[in-house]
C-alpha cells in the first residue's frame, strides 16, 4: 500500500541517521514531501539521496534543534517549499551518562535543551500553519526510557523523554479542537548509530572489538524481547506513517510503545 500521506508536507528531525532516517523514507514512501533536516548536512543530503534514487520528493535543511533560530528556519523552509507544515516529526534525542549524583548540570542541560526545548520550539513555529489549514499531526520521539529503568542509572535522558509524553498528551487536548493530533513513540532497542556508539562506549570494547562485542549485545537484547529481535528504523517509520496518516484520525494524546513487546516482559 502507497500514498497513505500522499500530498503531506512533512518535516523530520535528525533524519540523517536512525530513526529520523527511517522515518524521513517511510514518509517519501507513502508519498510525503519530507523536510529532511539534521545537524549535520552531509547526513541529512545522504539520506535526501536515497529519498530521491527511491523516487520520493525532499529538501534538506541544516538545523540544530537546540537552536531556536534553526528551528524557526527549518519550518520557515517547509513552508517556502511547499506552503504549509502538515506533519511534524520531533525525531532528536541526545543521551548523556550519568545518575542524579553524577550528571553535570551542563550535560542535563544539554539534553532538556536538545530533547524537550526543541520540540517546545519547533511545535510553536509549526502550529500557526496546522492551525491556519484545521489540521495536523505532530509525533515526539518518546523512549519506553520514559516507562521502565533500562538498567543504567541514567536521569537525564529518561526523564526528559517522560516529560515529551506528557507534553504530547497536554498538546493534544489543547490542540484537539483545532484538528490537530500529537502522538508520540516509544521505541524499544533500536539499531542505530546511537545505539551502537552508546554502547561500544559503556562496553569499553578495545579497538578492532566493537562490531563483535555490538553483535554480542544485540543478541543479548534480543533474546530479551518476546520478538526474538532488534528493532529497526524501519519499525518506527512504519509506526510514524501510521500516526501521521488520515488511519489515525481518532488517535491523539497516545504513547504508542513499539519495542516488540519488551516493556511487557518480566525481567525487563
Ligand atoms: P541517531 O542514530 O544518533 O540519529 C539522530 C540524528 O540526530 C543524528 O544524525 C544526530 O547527529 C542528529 N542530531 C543530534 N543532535 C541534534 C541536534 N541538536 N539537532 C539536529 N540533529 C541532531 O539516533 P537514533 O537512535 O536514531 O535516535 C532517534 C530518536 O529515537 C531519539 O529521540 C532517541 O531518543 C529515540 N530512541 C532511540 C532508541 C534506539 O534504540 N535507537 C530507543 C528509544 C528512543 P549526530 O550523529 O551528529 O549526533
Amino acid at each position: 500500500m502507497a500514498g497513505r500521506l500522499q500530498g503531506k508536507a512533512a518535516i523530520v528531525t535528525g533524519a540523517g541517521s536512525g530513526n529520523g532516517r527511517g522515518i524521513a523514507a517511510a514518509f517519501a514512501r507513502e508519498g510525503a514531501r519530507v523536510l529532511v533536516s539534521d545537524i549535520r548536512l552531509p547526513a541529512a543530503e545522504e539520506t535526501a539521496g536515497l529519498i530521491r534514487a527511491s523516487g520520493g520528493v525532499c529538501e534538506v535543511v541544516q538545523a540544530d534543534v537546540s537552536k531556536r533560530a534553526d528551528i524557526t528556519g527549518m519550518v520557515d523552509a517547509c513552508v517556502a517549499a511547499w506552503g504549509t507544515v502538515h506533519v511534524l516529526v520531533n525525531n532528536v534525542g541526545i543521551l548523556v551518562p550519568g545518575g542524579v549524583e553524577e550528571v553535570e548540570e551542563e550535560a542535563w542541560d544539554r539534553v532538556f535543551t536538545a530533547n524537550l526545548k526543541s520540540v517546545l520550539f519547533a511545535c510553536r513555529a509549526a502550529l500557526p500553519h496546522m492551525t491556519r489549514q484545521g489540521s495536523g499531526a505532530i509525533i515526539n520521539i518518546s523512549s519506553i526510557s520514559a516507562i521502565r529503568h533500562l538498567g543504567l542509572n541514567y536521569i537525564a535522558y529518561p526523564t526528559s523523554k517522560a516529560a515529551i509524553d506528557h507534553m504530547t498528551r497536554i498538546m493534544a487536548v489543547q490542540y484537539g479542537p483545532k484538528g490537530i493530533r500529537c502522538n508520540s513513540i516509544q521505541p524499544g532497542f533500536i539499531d542505530t548509530p546511537m545505539v551502537k556508539n552508546q554502547v561500544v562506549g559503556a562496553l569499553g570494547a578495545g579497538k578492532g572489538e566493537e562490531e563483535a562485542a555490538y553483535q554480542g549485545y544485540k543478541a543479548k537484547r534480543a533474546a530479551q524481547v518476546p520478538m526474538r529481535r532488534v528493532g529497526t528504523p524501519d519499525d518506527i517509520g512504519n509506526a510514524a506513517v501510521f500516526l501521521a496518516s488520515d488511519e489515525a484520525s481518532y488517535i491523539t494524546g497516545q504513547a504508542l510503545t513499539v519495542d516488540g513487546g519488551v516493556t511487557q516482559s518480566v525481567g525487563n
